[in-house]
Formats: C-alpha cells, sequence, structure tokens
C-alpha cells in the first residue's frame, strides 16, 4: 500500500484494523513508510497488525492499492501484470489510463464497482458520499451564525435553522440525516421520484416542483435540457431564498454537475446564511462556488468543497479500506489475487488489462482524443 502524494488527500487505502483480514486469507500485507500518518495511523500499528513497513513496498508488490490513482511515474516503474486498486477517474485521466495499457498493469477502479447487491461492500462511492454528507451538514451548521435546533429558554424561544438539500442521493440522504440530528427543519429535492419516500422517512419534507421526474439507467438521474434546468432553477429559488441553510450534492453520472443554484436566488438568502456546494469540484451546482474555498455573496457564505471525504480522514479511510479489503479478497484464491474476468464486478470495475483498455467508454473517450 502506498503513501498518498496528490494535493488534499489525507486517506489510506488500507487501515491497521483490517490487516489480519488480508492476512488471514494468505495474503501479506507491505506497507510505505508513514503511509497511514494523514489518517492517524503510525507505522507501528500496521506493524502490530502484521504489516511490514518498507519504502521498497511498491516495487516489489503483486497488488497496489491506493486512493487516488498511481503517479505515472510509479506505473511505470511496475512489473507487467500487476493489480493496482484505486479510484481512477478515467475520463479526467486519459494519459494515465495510456500508460498503465502500456506498462501492461491491469487496472480496477472503486468508481466502476457495479452498485449490484452482490457489490454493495465494495461500493466506494457510496461509503466517501456518505463521509461527505455528513460533513457538510457540519461544516454547515458550524459556519452558520445561527442554531440549528429549536430552543426554549428563559430569554425566549428560538426556531429551528431551515435546511434544504438539494440532491437525495447517497450523499444528500446522510446531509438530511445530519442536519435532522442537529434539529434543523430539513426539505429536500432530487430529481428521481425514488428520493421522495426515502427523503420523507428521515422525517424531511419532500419539496415538490411542478417538473417531471428525471429516472435514467441504473437508479442514477439523467441529465436536464437546458429548459428543464432553467424551470428548476426558477421553481428551485423561493425554497433556497426561504432557507438559512443549502446543502448541493446533485450529480449525474459521467456529466457536470448541474447548476441549481443561481446568484441571484443567493442574494435573497438571509443575512448570514450559508451554502455547501459538495459537488464544487465537478463543475458546481451552486454558482460562484469554488473548490476548498469560502466565498462571500453578499453576506451569504457559500462554502466550496474539495475532496470532502478526505476531511475526516480516520473513517473515511475505514470504510474504504473496508470497500478495497472486500475486493481483494473476492479476487484471492489461495493466497494469490487471481481476477476472474468472468465475474460482473471484477469485469465491470477493469479499466486495463493484458495491454488493452477494457473500459469501453474509456476506449471510447481515447478515440475521441485522438
Ligand atoms: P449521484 O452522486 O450520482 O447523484 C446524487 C444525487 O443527485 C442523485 O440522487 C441524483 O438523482 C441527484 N440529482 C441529479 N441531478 C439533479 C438535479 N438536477 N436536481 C436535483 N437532484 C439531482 O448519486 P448516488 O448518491 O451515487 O446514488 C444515486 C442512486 O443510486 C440512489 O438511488 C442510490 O440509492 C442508488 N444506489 C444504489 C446502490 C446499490 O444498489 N448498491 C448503491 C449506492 C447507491
Amino acid at each position: 500500500m502506498i503513501r498518498e502524494t496528490r494535493p488534499y488527500e489525507r486517506r489510506v487505502a488500507l487501515v491497521p484494523e483490517l490487516v489480519p483480514k488480508l492476512l488471514g486469507a494468505g495474503l501479506e500485507v507491505v506497507v510505505e513508510p508513514e503511509a497511514g500518518e494523514q489518517a492517524h495511523h503510525a507505522d507501528e500499528e500496521y506493524v502490530a497488525a502484521g504489516a511490514t513497513v518498507s519504502a521498497d513496498a511498491v516495487s516489489a508488490a503483486d497488488v497496489v492499492v491506493s486512493v487516488q490513482p498511481l503517479p505515472a511515474e510509479t506505473v511505470r516503474r511496475l512489473r507487467p501484470g500487476v493489480l493496482t486498486v484505486s479510484f481512477l477517474p478515467t475520463a479526467a485521466e486519459l494519459d494515465l489510463v495510456r500508460t498503465m495499457a502500456d506498462a501492461r498493469v491491469t487496472s480496477l477502479a472503486m468508481e466502476l464497482v457495479p452498485r449490484i447487491s452482490r457489490a454493495q461492500s465494495m461500493d466506494a462511492l457510496s461509503s466517501q458520499a456518505l463521509v461527505a454528507g455528513y460533513r457538510a451538514a457540519l461544516v454547515a451548521a458550524e459556519r452558520l451564525p445561527r442554531f440549528f435546533p429549536l430552543l426554549m429558554t428563559a430569554a425566549g424561544t428560538v426556531p429551528p435553522a431551515r435546511v434544504l438539500v438539494l440532491g437525495a442521493g447517497v450523499a444528500g440522504l446522510q446531509a438530511i440525516a445530519t442536519a435532522r440530528r442537529l434539529g434543523a427543519v430539513v426539505h429536500a429535492y432530487d430529481v428521481r421520484a425514488a428520493a421522495a419516500e426515502e427523503i420523507r422517512s428521515l422525517g424531511a419534507r419532500f419539496v415538490e416542483l411542478d417538473l417531471p421526474s428525471l429516472e435514467g439507467a441504473g437508479g442514477y438521474a439523467r441529465e436536464m435540457d437546458e429548459e428543464r434546468a432553467r424551470m428548476q432553477r426558477e421553481l428551485l429559488a423561493d425554497h433556497v431564498a426561504g432557507s438559512d441553510v443549502v446543502i448541493t450534492t446533485a450529480a449525474v453520472p459521467g456529466r457536470p454537475a448541474p447548476l441549481l443554484v443561481t446568484r441571484q436566488a443567493l442574494e435573497r438568502m438571509r443575512p448570514g446564511s450559508v451554502v455547501v456546494d459538495v459537488a464544487a469540484e465537478s463543475g458546481g451546482n451552486v454558482e460562484g462556488s469554488r473548490p476548498g474555498e469560502e466565498v462571500s455573496v453578499g453576506d451569504v457564505l457559500l462554502v466550496g468543497g474539495r475532496n470532502v471525504p478526505s476531511d475526516m480522514p480516520g473513517h473515511a479511510s475505514r470504510l474504504y479500506a473496508a470497500n478495497v479489503t472486500a475486493l481483494l479478497l473476492l479476487m484471492t484464491v489461495d493466497g494469490q489475487v487471481l481476477p476472474d474476468f468472468d465475474d460482473e464486478i471484477v469485469a465491470g470495475a477493469c479499466v486495463t488489462h493484458d495491454g488493452e483498455i477494457r473500459h469501453g467508454l474509456t476506449r471510447d473517450l481515447m478515440g475521441e482524443v485522438g
């Protein structure tokens, strides 16, 4: 397992607690020095769990696990046939994918693990979205200069904060649950009709807009056309204006994040209100949001998320490590990791193998790029 080197990455792909599971399957675990430091796991903890700490961890490995994709120079040093397991957003990493294919590395992308029930324990998109949603609600509560809960005090009654969550997938639902636990009154909207019931089951109110739902394949949303997007923004503007906090998590797989909240709508919010845009890195749901930055729009604070799960590296790493471990154990036979490409989980997650780009969409994108 490598020490992550990309900026703003504090997570680690394997935590000491899960090392015995891999050892129990007959694997050896070798960890780069200080790999877990930013997630608060010292080298000694890995050693106590049965791993070895070595600066040569990567060059000697048959399997390399990481959170972020490996640097290209590391890939070039791998032996042909080595397996890598990491997040690998292929559309943004076409050069790296080409390098992996040329190095004859077998690469599996955690975001491509099919979301079927057998693969739930390997679903890193969900585990990290859960962290992001929780975190977004806490950031909002911390930045808001007002209480979240209803308080009845001798000095008078404080009304609860009104929180609006836009996008109620895994991250949005966790933001709703967290804001509710803190005592806020929560409203939420999603383009998928199925989200309404989930929103209500968490004690939040579903915002009904007079618009058709946009259910796409695999339980995901479909992209809106520009006319529907404009109408949605207009219809949501009053709900935004009436909220103390807006948390946005809307995404469409493979597309930039949809713009849901305009600057005009922000300017109508009460002074001191807070907006947290979890989707800031993928284009942003809120006009003007910038990843990793806090921007003032009049007297409204707009917080742009940047690698939000990494802000809680302890549990984000623990959950991610469980996903990676489950995937490794699926492929382990008699102490050897042997990917079975007839298994839809392995085949679905595979980006490169044996010098080829196996992932169809990535191959198409490569063709388009030239
Ligand atoms: P995601 O990160 O792709 O998107 C987040 C949310 O944004 C989604 O709920 C989407 O409908 C919503 N959205 C998109 N465009 C929007 C718009 N214009 N306005 C408002 N909301 C918009 O989604 P996700 O969190 O990864 O999960 C999406 C779905 O997949 C959910 O139904 C979830 O329950 C399901 N899921 C299934 C499994 C499984 O079966 N194993 C695992 C995880 C998630």
